[in-house]
């Protein structure tokens, strides 16, 4: 199969050739293709989607599967499940419910990257906590930890905490030298423990800008402290209603993209239509624009919009080339996490998206491809020849 597609990086027409699952050839293209080419998407934090979470204690392999499809809809190829505060018995469910798919599907082996635990070892104070119930929110407790990582056949990759709770320094330093990014997110910690944080391993920040409080004092806060940590990487919602423009403007500027990455935060309910609903022990609603929120509160319960949403923004948000704000969705995620690149070289596994991009305009998936399928999203036009 031939692909022929505008480069992301360069823009020229190039035509991509893929045999058994690898790309043997990408040279210049002698047509004039409209559509652009560029490695897939990878995501650190999908909490579910249509309706699936992956926190449910009923979470089934077959539901993983139905999310990752919904995923590589929106040029998602790989991703981190993402579990969030629950019960340990939820979230050894979870755990385990993953790696059983995992281990059952070579193709699931493939698209899931490994685990984002988020939570529970969050602040419990309104604002930092999010939507993460209060009534599950613990000291962290490595024994637990060990038991889900077990659950999870050792797939546990990332862990976001809060640094101010009791005996969180000495987990942060076991997560790192056992191999676990950890991240600081839901927290309400003072500037020396961010600092001590990162001098214990902690390496980036959680959706940096949320999971706040709704007001902070004007200059010794934590915010201020992660984006001047040269130390620590960011992640950030540019979904359009986590952050305005000029907060997702400033990290960027602040962090440069070699320090910063995209996550969409898919909630459970992304995809779902405006009305209310009942998940992780709160009643949340859907509003007509989009935007996921805890029934009554403008506290914000992940997002309803997935990875190529917030690259479109990112790009009218912060002035990012279009090479620039995939690289934030793919490359950087997967720097961060020790992951190999996905690239558009030849020898390298098919992993990549066709899609339609105006400057400041949507990004819409046509295509999807790696090395077990060629998805072609319906109703678009096809580039294959
Ligand atoms: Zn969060």
């Amino acid at each position: 199969m031939i692909y022929h597609a505008r480069h992301f990086r360069t823009g020229e027409a190039v035509a991509v050739t893929v045999e058994a699952g690898r790309i043997v050839a990408c040279s210049p293209s002698d047509q004039r293709p409209t559509l652009w080419i560029a490695p897939a998407f990878f995501d650190p934090q999908i909490n579910g989607a249509r309706g699936i979470s992956f926190n449910a204690p009923t979470l089934t392999p077959l539901q993983v599967q139905t999310v990752v499809e919904v995923c590589r809809r929106h040029g998602i190829g790989s991703f981190c499940p993402t579990l969030i505060t629950g019960s340990f018995e939820a979230l050894r469910h979870g755990f385990a419910t993953l790696a059983q798919a995992m281990d059952e599907d070579k193709r699931l082996a493939q698209r899931i990257a490994g685990f984002h635990l988020e939570g529970p070892y969050l602040s419990a104070e309104d604002g930092p906590r999010g939507a993460h119930p209060k009534d599950y929110i613990r000291d962290p407790d490595w024994d637990e930890f060990r038991h889900w990582q077990d659950a999870a056949g050792g797939r546990i990759r990332m862990v976001t905490l809060a640094p101010e709770r009791p005996g969180a320094l000495a987990f942060i330093e076991k997560l790192t030298a056992s191999g676990v990014v950890a991240a600081i997110g839901h927290t309400a910690a003072t500037s020396a423990q961010i600092r001590d944080a990162v001098k214990a391993g902690a390496c980036t920040s959680t959706h940096l800008g949320n999971g706040c409080h709704a007001t902070l004092p004007r200059h010794d806060n934590y915010l201020w402290e992660q984006l001047a940590c040269d130390d620590l990487w960011a992640s950030i919602i540019p979904d359009g209603h986590h952050l305005p423009a000029t907060v997702v403007k400033c990290i960027t500027r602040i962090k440069g993209v070699q320090r910063l990455l995209i996550t969409c935060d898919a909630s459970s309910l992304a995809g779902m239509p405006p009305g209310l609903y009942h998940e992780w022990g709160a009643d949340l609603e859907v509003l007509p624009n989009g935007k996921i929120v805890v029934r009554g509160t403008p506290f914000l319960a992940g997002s309803g919009h997935f990875t190529d949403t917030c690259v479109a923004n990112c790009i009218r948000m912060a002035g990012l080339s279009l090479a620039e704000a995939i690289d934030l969705a793919s490359a950087q995620p997967r720097r961060l996490l020790n992951l190999p690149p996905a690239t558009l070289e030849v020898g390298a596994k098919a992993d990549f998206i066709l899609f339609e991009w105006e400057p400041n305009g949507e990004l819409c998936i046509h295509h999807i491809v790696d090395e077990f399928s060629s998805f072609s999203i319906a109703g678009r036009g096809s580039s294959e020849t």
